[in-house]
């Protein structure tokens, strides 16, 4: 059986206490890897060789920096299907998927940061009149770490290593022990890019013992974080008595907003993209649809027609279009979910039973679920599933959808569907989260800042901001005569 090994000082290597768990295949129910049991011992090696590669890595010029990324986008991009297989075996999603969004965003994620590291300023302001000049100095933070999570793996996992390593830091990553592969296969393709090793350190694991020896090592001075927020507020109990610099991106309840004056066979296909893309396993899925009163019953109509058609299959069959979830855990959350809502009393307009896939049949496929609901406060409309799982619910007019939109602790994204401009910009004022889209969704611009509100999340990543909170600012004043 194939065997994960841990990469460090650009090399692989075994966990040094040798334990290992299982990796499995959701698509099949099978075990088919092992991956390194990390404890703080392979942490402490990684965070060794990323401090000795440090003064070297912080000192190579911006184009040798910004060359060597694109590198790695390169391979990545030559490599498309075998990390897209490797995604889709590992994770449980649609190959096409993989093939289509995420080994072209993590290509384009170290493409981005090296391009945009060659452009990266700092500020200078002069105190006219006093004879002094300020400007800020920026320096890499030293020894970084980022932990991911599961649900894009590879994706994810180079949104946070690639601006890292860009602004000169040297980083111990640590990508979800549920989706380890295509971090592992990332390894060989750093060395062959010709990262300097060491200055990359991909360390797999359990949160609690991996992850949590990286937050806590005392020496990492930032962590970077994308997960649950349950996991973040934890990340940032550990880490606030040593000050560290934090970016947590966390889980998120977005509200899809649908005005009657939307353009509407639009909205209906992006909908059920929002909703179910992925097995509904992104953060940034619209799973609570608010639906404007007046057309509230055609869309349910034509909506649960729409989800009913999509083909729920193993990931490698080209026709699907909902994969397996993530885990056999996983899926028994989602269900328990779905039992809670009927429990409380919404109605499954379609949806919510197990499926069996032909040849599959160990696998942990669910139907899509289109949950109506009428009552705000009920912990289906409250709590993140993140499955494919999706709420429906009606408003009488803009101010009730406001408020039922923001009446939630999360605030990652929204989504509003209307054609009237001055509501558009209401809206996107008064929407408590980090992202509005106005009809459309996840449309990305990767300069654009990214991240939560509220329980959603601290900081954001995306272009200059993901440089910033990697580099420390320093002011330098100096006095001068003339
Ligand atoms: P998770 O919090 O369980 O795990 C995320 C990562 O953190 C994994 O690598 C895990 O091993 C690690 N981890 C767990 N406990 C840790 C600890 N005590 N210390 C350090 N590291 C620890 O999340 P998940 O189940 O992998 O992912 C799903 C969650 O991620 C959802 O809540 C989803 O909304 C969120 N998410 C957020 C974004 C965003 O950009 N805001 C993007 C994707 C996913």
């Amino acid at each position: 059986m194939k065997k994960i090994k841990n990469y460090i000082n650009g090399s692989f290597q075994e966990p040094i206490a040798g334990d290992w768990l299982d990796n499995y295949n959701p698509s099949t129910g099978e075990i088919y890897s092992h991956i390194p049991k990390s404890t703080s011992k392979d942490v402490a090696k990684a965070y060794e060789a990323a401090k000795d590669a440090f003064v070297s890595w912080s000192n190579t010029t911006i184009e040798e920096r910004s060359k060597i990324l694109i590198r790695i986008a390169d391979l990545i991009e030559a490599n498309l299907d075998t990390l897209a297989e490797a995604e889709a075996k590992d994770n449980g999603k649609p190959l096409s998927l993989a093939k289509a969004v995420d080994i072209p965003r993590a290509s384009a994620n170290f493409r981005f940061f090296g391009n945009a590291i060659t452009q990266f300023a700092s500020e200078a302001h002069e105190s006219v009149g006093l004879n002094t000049m300020n400007f800020t100095l920026r320096s890499p933070m030293g020894v970084v770490g980022c932990i991911s999570p599961w649900n894009l793996p590879l994706y994810l996992f180079t949104w946070k290593v690639a601006p890292a390593i860009a602004a000169g830091n040297c980083v111990v990553a640590k990508p979800s022990e549920v989706t380890p592969m295509t971090a592992y296969l990332l390894g060989e393709i750093l060395s062959e890019a010709g990262l300097p090793k060491g200055v990359l350190n991909i360390v797999h694991g359990t949160g609690p013992e991996a992850g949590q020896a990286i937050v806590a090592h005392p020496n990492i001075k930032a962590i970077s974080f994308t997960g649950g927020t349950k996991t973040g507020e934890h990340i940032a109990r550990t880490a606030a008595p040593m000050f560290k610099k934090l970016s947590l991106e966390l889980g998120g309840k977005n509200p899809n907003i649908i005005f009657a004056d939307c353009e509407y066979e639009k909205m209906l296909a992006v909908t059920v993209k929002s909703s179910f893309a992925n097995q509904g396993q992104i953060c940034l899925c619209g799973s609570r649809i608010y639906v404007e009163e007046s057309i509230a019953k055609q869309f349910k109509k034509d909506f649960v027609a729409k989800v009913a058609a999509l083909y729920i299959g193993n990931p490698f069959n080209s026709k699907t279009s909902i994969g397996a979830l993530v885990s056999q855990e996983h899926l028994e959350k989602v269900e328990s979910y779905i039992e809670i809502a009927k429990d409380e009393g919404a109605k499954i307009l379609y949806g919510g039973e197990r499926v069996s896939v032909k040849g599959f049949e160990n696998g942990y496929y669910l139907q899509p679920s289109v949950i109506e609901v009428d009552d705000n406060k009920c912990r289906i409309q409250q709590e993140e599933v993140f499955g494919p799982v999706v709420t429906i619910m009606t408003f009488k007019n803009e101010e009730e959808a406001l408020q039922l939109a923001n009446d939630v602790k999360y605030g990652l994204s929204a989504t509003v569907w209307t054609n009237n401009l001055d509501r558009t910009m209401r809206l996107s004022k008064q929407l408590e989260a980090g992202i509005v889209w106005v009809n459309t969704w996840l449309n990305r611009d990767l300069r654009t800042p990214f991240g939560g509100m509220k329980d959603s999340g601290v900081g954001r990543e995306g272009g200059f901001e993901a440089l910033r909170f990697f580099t420390e600012p320093k002011n330098v004043c100096i006095s001068y005569n003339l």
